[in-house]
């Protein structure tokens, strides 16, 4: 008899797996989807171990077999297991990462007649037997669905247990089909001929309709239909503008099904690998000999670290490296965070290996993410580059993996299981012997200590690649915003931005403004007695919304008009603290008057502008400041820019987390690196209140290594990571004082394991009301658990109901 541990798609199968028996009649492998009972259902599960011996007494047998071919590969039913220990999180919460998308459907039940033909007296059977039996041996097979909807729930699935119990008739089972809506665009084609349309062109042209004549005369230019999408790109007219064509009987819009390719290689030109610099040279070097080491068996994985300022060349490492890989006869998976992946991003890499990239992110729909996932696996690309789960790709013959941005926070998933794709990415190498490359201008410090201990190996580009004469690292000038009040300037710009902005613009060269919120004020004051109005329900501070003259939560959405005066002390001195986005925008209106203004935050970008339509009206110089908030930071190559003005940086610094002061600086150098990405070179100036803060002065000298060493210095000294690792755990309960009470339970419990254990180093620190106390009508209460390995001592733990556990966590909540 043969077994198999199976991890069961049920939420209480929790962390287990169970054992099945294999039936002879069925060929099952690791990593196989196949439907087994569970209590009195029939559920998804995925073998991971076959065995000759069961771990419990009494088993089942598995029903059948989902897929003829294993889903997973060895190596990512380790993962899995891996994932689910490590995370604590369900065992199937941690395979179905791995799986295709859509997979979790449920069973559509099949009745037919056995293969072996069988001799039974039918007299014996009773007329609704009889009735079954006929419909299955005419049609040959029928869904247990479709007897039931004549015969009867109950009536169908008694009469076939009868037939099945009497070798009359075979069960067998299949999922339900995957619902994937055909993709479908809308076209633009002449509905004259074209000599017509010109005449018609000419004639709109005559009477003003300039943006209906242009785009009439782009179709009369084209051979066959062209996407409205496009149709509106190149001749940069709205829908309405179209419409009104059709509305005139000239042309015809009408959807067409498209192929789902992510990637649209028309207009990708291929790019060949350029000469590389001797850094770069020597960083490949390095990279190619770890390949090669592992290529050979090498014993432990190479962990690279590529240590390199915005513009050093460090993608184009990446795409050498991959060309080495596949070399090789292996495959890589490239990572980029989420709001990077951007067509710019996606075309470098398709055009360096065209037809061989997949593209795999969660902006795809299911339909999309379904087709790239199966063609991944038949093996048909050499690099797939994704967000965070891109890291799960079927990918055969993995070679490489390259995470570029790896500080980006947006790696960690914030739903269980919450996993850091970087140590997701570093535990799938080790079990299949890929190698890593980590990039990043401002890496982790956890990640840039493991690197300084030589746990990795760190290679260094400490210079812009400079294509022209050259673009230095930008300047960088730190404003004292205490110094402006007392000089009389009232005004959120200083009075060196004002006029580095105004000098920008009489050159006609851009500048961008950079602001770390959202909306108009962050917080309401009172100037009198320092009220701030908070949410009633969820008590964080409520934003100021200047259309509408409204407050709002940006967790709840709770809204309210900004009352006349303070409701404590009745003062009429309400003061709006802080600066949005919006208000930022009209001060600059005010102090810029002729600049041409364009506003990009995830306002803006909600409505009817996607974030490239915004980018490129501001690449093609059809605005001269551009007003926005982290995006603004992230991707983009701007060769026009000159100035970046940093509105306020002490914004993120006073947080309640010990990684503020981290990503205080990474934002700024970011920031930073956008100016003089062109030959004009740059200037970028910091307002702050706190100049003297080693984040803002480290960012201003663009001197990662002196930020470093600060940084190291507090880890150590407070036992943060990377010398500790921490855990947090927390409770959430509709009233604040039971709330309080279990996480006081809670804490007594942990304290009382850890010390009938003996352990020394394992912190329980708290509980405390989370930062954000109140999260839609709950209230939360944190503990944070800190030492060598809380994960290992959690695991063996049973942990109460309620509680959310977040191992590595990357902000305390
Ligand atoms: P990073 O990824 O570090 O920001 P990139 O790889 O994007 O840097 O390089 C910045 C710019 O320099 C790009 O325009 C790229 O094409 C160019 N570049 C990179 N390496 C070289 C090289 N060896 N020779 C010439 N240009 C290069
Ligand atoms: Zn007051
Ligand atoms: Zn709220």
């Amino acid at each position: 008899m043969r077994y198999a541990e199976v991890s069961v798609n049920s939420p209480v199968a929790q962390h287990r797996a169970f054992s099945y028996t294999i039936p002879s009649s069925l060929d099952v492998g690791v990593g196989q989807a196949v439907w087994v009972p569970f209590g009195d259902k029939l559920l998804q599960g995925v073998v991971l171990e076959l065995s000759d011996y069961p771990s419990v007494e009494e088993t089942r047998e598995i029903a059948g077999i989902i897929e003829p071919h294993p889903l997973l590969s060895p190596s990512h039913v380790l993962l899995a297991r891996w994932l689910s220990e490590y995370y604590l999180s369900p065992l199937f919460a941690a395979v179905s990462l791995m799986l295709p998308p859509g997979f979790e459907r449920r069973a559509v039940t099949f009745i037919s007649s056995p293969t072996t033909p069988y001799e039974y007296d039918l007299s014996s059977l009773t007329t609704g037997q009889r009735y079954a039996l006929d419909l299955i041996r005419k049609q040959g097979k029928v869904s247990l669905r479709n007897l039931e909807s004549v015969l009867g729930k109950k009536r169908a699935q008694a009469i076939v247990s009868q037939l099945v119990g009497r070798g009359l008739a075979v069960r067998s089972y299949e999922m339900e089909p995957i619902k994937v809506r055909p993709r479908v665009e809308l076209y633009l084609s002449l509905a004259v001929d074209t000599a017509e349309a010109q005449q018609e062109a000419a004639r709109l042209h005559g009477g003003r309709a300039t943006r209906q004549a242009a785009l009439l005369d782009f179709l009369a230019h084209q051979s066959r239909a062209v996407p409205l999408a496009e149709a509106r790109q190149r001749v940069k007219c709205d829908k309405v503008v179209a419409d009104a064509l059709v509305s005139k009987g000239l042309v015809r819009l009408y959807p067409v099904e498209v192929k789902r390719d992510p990637i649209s290689y028309e207009g990708i030109t291929p790019s060949y690998p350029l000469s590389l610099t001797a850094a770069q040279r020597s960083a490949l070097q390095s990279i190619r000999s770890g390949l090669l080491k592992s290529a050979r068996g090498g014993a432990s994985p190479s962990v690279f670290l590529l240590h390199g300022v915005t513009g050093s060349g460090k993608t184009e490492v990446y795409l050498q490296a991959l060309a080495e890989v596949i070399k090789l006869g292996k495959r890589g998976i490239a990572l980029v965070p989420e709001i990077a992946l951007t067509p710019q991003a996606i075309e470098r890499f398709a055009s360096r290996f065209p037809h061989k990239v997949a593209v795999l992110h969660s902006k795809l729909s299911l339909g999309e993410r379904f087709d790239e996932w199966q063609r991944i696996e038949e093996g048909e690309f050499d690099v797939v580059i994704g967000s965070r789960s891109a890291i799960f790709a079927p990918q055969p013959e993995l070679g490489l993996i390259i995470i570029d941005e790896e500080h980006e926070w947006n790696y960690k998933q914030d739903n269980s299981p919450r996993y850091h794709a970087r140590d997701v990415a570093i535990k799938l190498a080790e079990l299949t012997g890929a190698v890593v490359i980590l990039g990043s201008a401002t890496p982790d410090v956890e990640t840039f200590y493991h690197a300084q201990r030589g746990d990795y190996h760190l290679l260094r580009l400490p210079e812009r690649v400079t294509p022209s004469e050259g673009s230095p690292l930008p300047q960088v000038e730190v404003v004292d915003l205490r110094q402006e009040l007392k000089a009389g300037n009232r005004s959120i710009f200083s009075r060196s931005l004002s006029q580095t902005t105004a000098k920008a613009l009489a050159n006609r060269e851009q500048v961008i403004l950079f602001l770390n919120r959202r909306g108009t004020a962050s917080f309401v004051q009172c100037r009198s007695c320092g009220f701030v109005l908070r949410c009633r329900r969820c008590e964080v501070a409520l934003t100021y919304h200047f259309a509408g003259e409204a407050l709002m939560c940006h967790r709840c959405n709770y809204r309210m008009p900004v009352p006349q005066a303070c409701p404590r002390c009745l003062s009429r001195r309400i003061k709006f603290l802080g600066i949005g986005t919006q208000k930022l925008e009209q001060e600059a209106g005010y102090a810029f008057s002729s600049a041409r203004l364009l506003r990009w935050d995830s306002d803006a970008t909600r409505g009817r502008h996607s974030h490239e339509e915004i980018l490129s009206k501001f690449r093609v110089h059809e605005a001269d400041i551009l007003i926005g908030t982290q995006m603004v930071a992230k991707g983009l190559d701007l060769p026009l820019v000159t100035v970046v003005g940093v509105i306020n940086a002490d914004t993120g610094l006073n947080l309640p987390d010990f990684r503020a002061g981290e990503r205080t600086f990474q934002l700024l150098n970011q920031v930073a690196g956008r100016a003089g990405r062109g030959t004009l070179g740059g200037k970028v100036i910091i307002q702050t209140y706190s100049p003297e803060h080693y984040a803002i002065q480290a960012a201003a000298k663009q001197d990662y290594a002196l930020f470093y060493e600060k940084e190291i210095a507090y880890r150590r000294q407070l036992h943060n990571p990377p010398f500790t690792r921490l855990v947090s755990l927390v409770y959430s309960h509709t009233n604040d004082y039971l709330c309080r009470r279990e996480a006081e339970r809670m804490r007594r419990l942990l304290i009382e394991e850890r010390d009938s254990k003996g352990i020394g180093d394992l912190d329980v620190i708290g509980p405390a009301p989370a930062f954000i106390h109140r999260l839609r009508g709950r209230f939360q209460w944190q503990l944070v658990l800190r030492g060598s390995e809380p994960s290992s001592f959690l695991s063996q733990m049973a942990i109460p109901q309620g509680w959310a556990v977040d191992i590595d966590p990357v902000g305390l909540i």
